[in-house]
Order: structure tokens, then C-alpha cells, then sequence
């Protein structure tokens, strides 16, 4: 990941995590306190309630108690017509009143309003039974079926509930001749209720709950109406007079709940009634999703933002180090540059530029000494091979000239042997040479089983020739007789000088028929010579011997043998051939 890019990232990461943990405890306390705020409103509310009830109901109590002492003194008085006119008028000050009416102390309703009911009997009803009894009645909320017949009209359709206050009636004695009775219509309560709700400027979904005695509900949703409902608000509510609470109630919707009661209003008592009012949580919540929601927006806004800033500071801090980073790849590539641009964007590329220019600079002086160490050498080096190159020629020449004396002087070893093993007149083998490689070449003729022969001969009265036409001519016919010998046998085979005019010849492979016809070949050769100082006439002969080697002598033995058959071939008259018996 580059730089641009991990600074992007962790700008934004960052930005997620502490938007998010600002969100998470903005919504923390603001859901504490639109909780507490939601709590404290219902019970407010609630509270309000409960007191314009009480309030409410005492007002009615006072009314019924005035109203009571105006009818016991025109009962006195008999004047049934003016306790009519009090009673209707009572009803039409305040039209909440659905019924009021005075009983006998039997029970049978003697005057009423709107005369309705006179003459019925109503000892069964609990308030006249209690008032009858010198105890005041403030009842409870109930049905009423005789008086919901007679106003049935009066209703659209909804049952009539009422609520009943009942004082007894006195004579100047104090005795207790009947009881004032009055329905009140519990249209009462409700209207009562929507007001204090549109007062408190309640949200919509806010409910109010009345309970009665018996925790019955006596005023609220439909579902609930007459319905004995369990909630820890009511048991809160014999601890408190007022406060709230958050539970889950039946139907299973979670509720802040508001509760109070008022406990009676001066010497009036009061009816117990305990009021509920509850929202659901979620209602309760709105702003605060709406707050999240608002949070989430100003997040991804701020992460955004934050991103943004982090891929622009790292395009600032990445830009002077990717220009360097391309300068210093260009080093070495593109001759035009030679140094690394001197950025000063900020303090640490600053320095960067100057430490990589000191760098280059001391890696160029590096090299240029290199250079200059390279061509030093490069010059020795040169002039070295130049020296070596040079001596290589004189050791070569020397080595010519010592190999040229060499040869000369094995040239001169050679023919100082040829001439050692020689015969300087005749250019034949000399006597130590025929003697030193003849024995080998019959140790040799031994290991390839060949034959050998022997050829030994003498000129014919040599020394009269010598005497007749000098010494001259002599050595003249023994040089023309050593030709002959080097044109008549083979190379293998060794031609010899073994004495004045004695000679020798070694016949390799060769058995006695070939020597014959070698030694036949000798005569006619020696016989047709011509020499200028001589007359044709004269020629020269000579007697020769032949030994066949028998393998076991040696070369001196064959040589004697040969030479003892070439006596007598002397001796028989000369100029022949005698071939010694094996
Ligand atoms: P034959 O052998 O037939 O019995 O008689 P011959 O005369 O040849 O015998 P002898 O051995 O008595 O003589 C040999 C002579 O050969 C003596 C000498 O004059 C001659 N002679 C020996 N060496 C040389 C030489 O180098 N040059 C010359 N010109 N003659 C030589
Ligand atoms: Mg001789
Ligand atoms: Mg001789």
C-alpha cells in the first residue's frame, strides 16, 4: 500500500472510529436525558391529572353539600317547586350534572331533574344506602341502566358511565329524612383528560390511564376500559405520590410510564384514584434516532472530509518524495541529470535532498577516482604486456637460437658418430659400428626367427695393383667398391670396411641362396668397374666367403666362419665364392 493510499485509509478509519464513539455516547446521553425529560413530563402529567380530578371532584362535593342545606331548609319549608327550580338550575350551571334528585329516607325519589326517576325506588343504589346511613358518598365510576335508558339519546352509541356524590338530608332535629343524590356524567373525566393532555402539550401516542378502586380502569384506551390491569406503577404508587418508570406491559409495547395520585382535597377525602400515563419508548425515542440519523450524516460527512485530508497531506508529504524518488532512478540513466533537485516543502525533505546531493556528490569523487585508479592501471597493465609481450619475443628468440644450436650441436654429435662409426674413404660402416649393430641386428633376427647371412670378401692381390698403378688408384677402386656395396644391399642390411681391402656385409632375412645371388651380384659389379687411370682390360676381383648364422653363435663367430671359407676361396684360385657348410 503507498503512502497516498495508507494515509487515506488511515485518516478515514480513524475519522469511522472516533465519529462513531462520539455518536455512540451523544446518543448515550442524550437518550438518558429524553428519557428523564420523557419520565418527568408523563409524571407531570399525570400528577396534573390527578389533581384537576381531585379538584374537580371536590368543587362537585361542594356543590352537592350547598345544595344539600338549600334543600333541607325548602323541604321545611314544603316547597317542593322551589327545590325543583334549585335542582334544575344546579343542572344547567354546570351540564355534567346527568342527574340530580333528593330521596325520602325510604329510597323513593321524590324530586328530580328533568323529573326523571321521581317516584322510583333507589334504596339499592349504593350511594343512597351510604348516604341513609350518614356517611357521604363519592362513588366510583359505574353504569347507571335506569338513567342510561332515559339518556340514551344523549350519547352517540358509547355506554354512560357516571360518578355519584350523595349527602344525607337533615330536619331541624338533625334527623336524616332522605339523601341528594347526583350522577355526575363521566364525560366529565374525559374532557378533563384532554385538556390536561392538550395543556401538557403531550405527544399523540401519550395515554392516560385512570384507575379506579380495585384497580379497575375507569378511564383510557378502549382495550383496557373496565379492565383490571397489573403494573409496577400502581405499586410504586403506594410508596410516591408521583414519578415514572420504563416496563413492558402486556401487549407487549415497552412504555415510559407516569404515575401520580392525589390523596383528597381539604376535608374532602377523595376517590383514590390513581392515574397512568404512559408513551411508548420508541415515541419517546424519536429524537434520538433522529439524532443518530443526524450523527450518521455528520459522520460519513466528517469521514469524508477526513479521507480527503488525509490523501491530500499524504499527496504533500508523498509529491517531494516521489519527485526525488524519479530523480534519483533518472541518476545514472539520463545524462541531463546529475543531481537530485533541492526540494523544500518541508524540513525532513530538506535534509533528504541535501544528504542524497552530499551522497552523490561523494559517490561521483568515489568514481572519479575509480576512473582515475582505472586508467593508472589500465596505462601499467599496457605497459606491462607491452615488457612481458617483449620478453616473450627474446625468450622465443633465445629459445630459437638455443634450439638452433642444439641442432647444430646434435648435427655435429651425428657426425662426429657417423664419422666415429664410418670409414672415411669408402663411406662404409667401420669395423666398431659393424661389430656394435650387428650383434643387434642378430639379436633382433633371434626374436623374429629370420634368417642371417654373412658376406665376407677380399680384393684379389691387391697389393700388386697397388704396386702396378699406386696407391691412388688403390684407394680409387676402394671408394668404387664401397659404392657398389651401398648400391647392391639393402638398408637393414649392414655393409662393412673390416680391413685395407677386406669388407664385410650383414645380410638381415636373408638365407644362403639370396646371399649367393647377392655375392654373384658383387663379382659382376666389381668386374665391369672402369677407372680412367687404368685399361680396360684390367680388372679387379676378389674371393668372398659366405656363412649362414645358425642362430646360436655370434657375430664374431659367423664373421671368422665367413672369413675362413673366404680363404679358401683364395685359396682355390680366387675370384669365386665359397659357402661355408652349416
Ligand atoms: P691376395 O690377397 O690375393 O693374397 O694378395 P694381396 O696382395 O692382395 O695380399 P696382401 O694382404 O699381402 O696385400 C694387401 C695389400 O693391399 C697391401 C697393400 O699394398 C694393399 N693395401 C692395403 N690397404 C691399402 C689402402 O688403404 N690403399 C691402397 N692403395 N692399398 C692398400
Ligand atoms: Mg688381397
Ligand atoms: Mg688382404
Amino acid at each position: 500500500m503507498n503512502l497516498k493510499l495508507r494515509w487515506f485509509v488511515t485518516f478515514a478509519a480513524w475519522a469511522v472510529v472516533l465519529t462513531t464513539v462520539i455518536s455512540v455516547l451523544l446518543t448515550q446521553v442524550a437518550s438518558n436525558q429524553i428519557r428523564q425529560q420523557a419520565g418527568n413530563s408523563l409524571a407531570d402529567v399525570a400528577y396534573q391529572m390527578s389533581d384537576k380530578l381531585e379538584r374537580g371532584m371536590f368543587e362537585r362535593y361542594r356543590d352537592i353539600q350547598v345544595a344539600a342545606s338549600l334543600v333541607a331548609k325548602l323541604q321545611l319549608e314544603n316547597n317542593t317547586e322551589g327545590m325543583q327550580r334549585l335542582l334544575n338550575r344546579l343542572q344547567t350551571t354546570y351540564s355534567d350534572y346527568a342527574w340530580i334528585g333528593l330521596t325520602d329516607a325510604e329510597g323513593k325519589v321524590l324530586v328530580a331533574t328533568q323529573d326523571l326517576l321521581e317516584g322510583n325506588d333507589v334504596s339499592d343504589r349504593p350511594w343512597f344506602r351510604n348516604a341513609i346511613n350518614d356517611i357521604s358518598y363519592v362513588g366510583d365510576v359505574h353504569p347507571a341502566l335506569l338513567l342510561e335508558e332515559a339518556l340514551a339519546a344523549e350519547q352517540g352509541g358509547e355506554p354512560l358511565r357516571f360518578v355519584d356524590i350523595a349527602i344525607p338530608i337533615r330536619n331541624a332535629e338533625g334527623d336524616i329524612t332522605g339523601v341528594l343524590g347526583s350522577h355526575l356524567n363521566w364525560r366529565w373525566g374525559r374532557e378533563l383528560e384532554s385538556s390536561v393532555i392538550n395543556t401538557m402539550k403531550l405527544g399523540g401516542s401519550a395515554e392516560m390511564i385512570l384507575v379506579g378502586n380495585d384497580n379497575q380502569v375507569v378511564l383510557g384506551p378502549k382495550e383496557l376500559m373496565e379492565h383490571e390491569i397489573s403494573s409496577q406503577a400502581l405499586e410504586e404508587l403506594s410508596l410516591n405520590n408521583s414519578g415514572y418508570l420504563i416496563e413492558t406491559w402486556d401487549n407487549g409495547v415497552t412504555y415510559v410510564v407516569g404515575y401520580a395520585q392525589n390523596r383528597g382535597y381539604r376535608d374532602y377525602e377523595g376517590l383514590d384514584w390513581k392515574v397512568i400515563v404512559r408513551q411508548p419508548l420508541r415515541d419517546t425515542f424519536a429524537p434520538v434516532t433522529e439524532l443518530r440519523k443526524n450523527a450518521i450524516l455528520v459522520s460519513v460527512v466528517v469521514v469524508i472530509l477526513f479521507a480527503f485530508i488525509g490523501w491530500f497531506s499524504a499527496e504533500r508529504i508523498s509529491r517531494p518524495l516521489l519527485e526525488i524518488t524519479a530523480a534519483a532512478r533518472a541518476l545514472g540513466n539520463d545524462p541531463r541529470v546529475n543531481k537530485i533537485p533541492m526540494l523544500r516543502d518541508y524540513p525532513e525533505v530538506n535534509d533528504l535532498s541535501v544528504a542524497l546531493n552530499t551522497l552523490i556528490q561523494r559517490v561521483d569523487d568515489k568514481q572519479r577516482q575509480l576512473t582515475q585508479l582505472n586508467e593508472d592501471l589500465d596505462h601499467k597493465v599496457r605497459r606491462r604486456t607491452k615488457e612481458v609481450l617483449k620478453a616473450n619475443e627474446d625468450l622465443k628468440y633465445e629459445i630459437a637460437e638455443r634450439r638452433k644450436a642444439q641442432l647444430e650441436r646434435e648435427k655435429l654429435i651425428q657426425e662426429l658418430e657417423r664419422q666415429a662409426s664410418t670409414d672415411a674413404l669408402t663411406g662404409l660402416a667401420n669395423r666398431r659400428y659393424f661389430f656394435e649393430h650387428g650383434d643387434r641386428l642378430l639379436k633382433r633376427a633371434k626374436r623374429q626367427d629370420q634368417p642371417i647371412s654373412m658376406l665376407m670378401f677380399d680384393l684379389d692381390y691387391f697389393k700388386a695393383f697397388n704396386d702396378e698403378f699406386g696407391h691412388a688408384a688403390g684407394d680409387e677402386v676402394l671408394v668404387a667398391v664401397g659404392n657398389l656395396i651401398l648400391g647392391t644391399v639393402r638398408e637393414t642390411d649392414i655393409g662393412a670396411r673390416t680391413g685395407g681391402e677386406e669388407f664385410a656385409v650383414v645380410l638381415d632375412s636373408t638365407d644362403l641362396e639370396g646371399a649367393e645371388m647377392l655375392a654373384n651380384r658383387l663379382h659382376r659389379g666389381l668386374n665391369s668397374l672402369k677407372f680412367d687411370s687404368i685399361p680396360d682390360d684390367r680388372t679387379v676381383t676378389m674371393s668372398l666367403g659366405i656363412a649362414l648364422w645358425d642362430r646360436e653363435e655370434n657375430l664374431e663367430h659367423l664373421l671368422n666362419r665367413a672369413d675362413k671359407v673366404m680363404y679358401e676361396a683364395k685359396q682355390k684360385g680366387r675370384n669365386q665364392t665359397v659357402t661355408a657348410s652349416s
